[in-house]
């Protein structure tokens, strides 16, 4: 594990990495956030060497220099390891947002007593104790007020910390979608399929692959452009997605003009019924002319459909998908096959 340092020992990283964010003119977010606390850490001597380099010429470090060092010296941190670090932060910071209220509490109380104590000696017309007793209650008033300033402060922090924390899980979603088309890429693919793998099929069920491949679309970029082609492949993605109407599937883009959808708990019928369906709706669509709105071309996709066999793992059902598409192409191409 990246991170093995204790929750006191993280409280003081934690204080040391915040004083770093103050002093520089990067933004505070979970880029900057994680770079300062590895610093402060002491665990990450190569991105603490890079620091030191880039202070000679830069003393506040800025945004680009600090997506730089994030980028070259720590991103190969996984992201559900900086999940459990920020978790880790919010506990910290609420404990000492409650140790500071309770603080507050106590010198409050203690104010009161002292108050209490003082009328009753005054009452008791002891001259000499009232001043002093005074002074007294006017420290535990200041201590009180600093209290509940600490208290601000750090409830102020765990504010910011929270907002780090949904910027770093919505950074983590975008790391799974992909960019051109808002559907899960790759890598996400890669790790919803392990998931399905690991979850057993219900009874008179299956779980099905299904990949899916753009009808020559070498010749679409070739006769329209990239340009052009970005839009179909975008256009193709809205397709899929919107056939797919079970909220536990998943459209991804598996590379380039090739697509998957992960149906878990399905059927090998309900599967080729789906990409048949998403077949048709493709060939139906029709790219138009932003300007004219002349339609402009129109493709097709073929698909391999598989569900799983016993002793499969993610490879063996993705090889068994693609030979289908393979198959599918040989015969002609704007066709389903399955295995
Ligand atoms: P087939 O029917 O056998 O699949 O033929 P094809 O032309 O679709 O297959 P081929 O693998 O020869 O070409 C795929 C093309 O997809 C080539 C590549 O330039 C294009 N492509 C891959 N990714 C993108 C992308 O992100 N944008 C665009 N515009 N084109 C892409
Ligand atoms: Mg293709
Ligand atoms: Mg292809």
């Amino acid at each position: 594990m990246r991170y093995t340092q204790s929750k006191e020992q993280s409280a003081e990283v934690l204080r040391a990495a915040l004083g770093h964010l103050g002093q520089h003119d990067a933004a505070l977010n979970p880029w900057s956030f994680t770079v300062w606390y590895e610093h402060a850490a002491g665990i990450n001597a190569r991105l603490s060497r890079a620091i030191e380099e880039c202070l000679r010429t830069e003393p506040r470090l800025g945004d680009a220099t600090i997506a730089r060092l994030y980028r070259d010296h720590v991103s190969e941190v996984d992201e559900a390891a900086m999940q459990r670090v920020s978790g880790e932060f919010q506990r910290v910071m609420s404990g000492m947002a409650e140790s500071a209220a309770r603080t507050g509490d106590t010198a409050g109380s203690f104010g009161q007593q002292l108050d209490g104590l003082t009328q009753a000696l005054r009452a008791e017309q002891s001259p000499g104790l009232g001043p002093l007793l005074g002074r007294v209650i006017s420290q535990a008033t200041e201590m009180k007020d600093s209290a509940d300033a600490l208290q601000q402060q750090v409830l102020a922090s765990r504010q910011e910390i929270e907002r780090l924390r949904q910027d770093l899980s919505r950074a983590r979603d975008d790391a799974l979608i992909d960019p051109l088309t808002r559907v899960v890429n790759r890598k996400g693919f890669d790790q919803k399929l392990q998931a399905m793998l690991d979850q057993a099929p219900e009874a008179g069920r299956t779980h099905g692959l299904v990949m899916l491949d753009i009808d020559r679309f070498k010749s679409v970029n070739d006769t329209y452009g990239h340009v052009m082609g970005d839009r179909v492949l975008q256009a193709v993605a809205e397709v899929l997605r919107a056939a797919v109407s079970d909220p536990t599937h998943t459209v991804a883009r598996y590379g380039g003009e090739e697509f998957a959808m992960l149906l878990p708990q399905c059927t090998l019928d309900s599967a080729t019924a789906l990409a048949l369906t998403a077949r048709d709706r493709v060939k139906a669509m029709a790219v138009r002319d932003r300007r004219t709105q002349r339609v402009m071309l129109s493709v097709t996709i073929s698909a391999g459909v598989t569900t799983l066999h016993a002793g499969d793992g993610p490879s063996s059902l993705i090889v068994r998908a693609d030979s289908a598409l393979y198959a599918a192409k040989q015969a002609g191409r704007d066709r389903v096959h399955n295995a």
